[in-house]
């Protein structure tokens, strides 16, 4: 099976993605951490990954689609899981051509949904630990004593990115770049909206239930 999962930023997609990939034991490809790692071990696609990376400027498609090319040849057997890629309908229609060349279809794309009001009520609520990074959010994931970390007593700290402004824009942003997405992926037939109002388990269950009502094959 293959699976595209995509959110809003705040929506908790990271964290699904990685329980979805133990929970199916499929492969999860998430662009940023695959560049890492090519870059680290420096295979040809890592060095020529790299040197965009050092000039600041973006990795072209054509290096990104080598890299996508050769990473579903090696785990289409295991299942494969798109942790928020592709990022827009240009790479949506490059992704789709790839699967075909291979005889694969993306079976689903699902788009984790959360109203904005609650988003930005949970971004505001975020705190860290200047010291050891641990994060923390006020409502749902509390320190024991008021804004201090439990483990190294400092004061914490509310990223500055996380206000109602910033918010704001970042969330038009990500309705402009998947819109054409949303679209595309309707008429390909296999977009999926779940909700990811609750708990961490609630909205994993969620997209269980999602994805077992298609009885996809491994
Ligand atoms: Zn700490």
């Amino acid at each position: 099976m293959i699976l595209m999962l995509f959110g809003p930023p705040g929506v908790g997609k990271g964290t699904q993605a990685n329980r979805l990939t133990q929970y199916y034991r499929c492969e999860k490809f998430s662009m940023g951490d695959i560049l890492r790692e090519e870059v680290a071990i420096q295979s040809e696609s890592g060095k020529k990954a790299e040197s965009h990376m050092i000039q600041g400027v973006l990795v072209p498609d054509t290096l990104i689609f080598e890299i996508v090319d050769s990473f579903l040849i090696e785990n289409k057997a295991n299942g494969i899981l798109f942790d928020g890629f592709p990022r827009n309908l240009n790479q949506a229609i490059n992704l789709n051509t790839s699967l075909s060349r291979l005889n694969l279809r993306l079976n689903l794309a699902l788009e984790m949904d959360l109203d904005e009001r609650e988003i930005s009520a949970r971004l505001l609520n975020r705190r860290y630990c200047p010291v050891c990074n641990r994060l923390y959010n006020l409502v749902s994931n509390p320190p024991r004593k008021d804004e201090v970390c439990d483990q190294c007593k400092k004061p914490l700290i509310k990223r500055e990115d996380d206000t109602e402004t910033v918010i704001q824009k970042r969330m038009q942003v990500y309705q402009e770049e998947t819109a054409p997405l949303t679209k595309y992926y309707k008429s390909l037939n296999c977009y999926q909206k779940v909700p990811a109002i609750g708990s961490e388990d609630d909205v994993f269950n969620n997209i269980v239930q999602v994805i077992n009502a298609h009885n996809l094959k491994k």
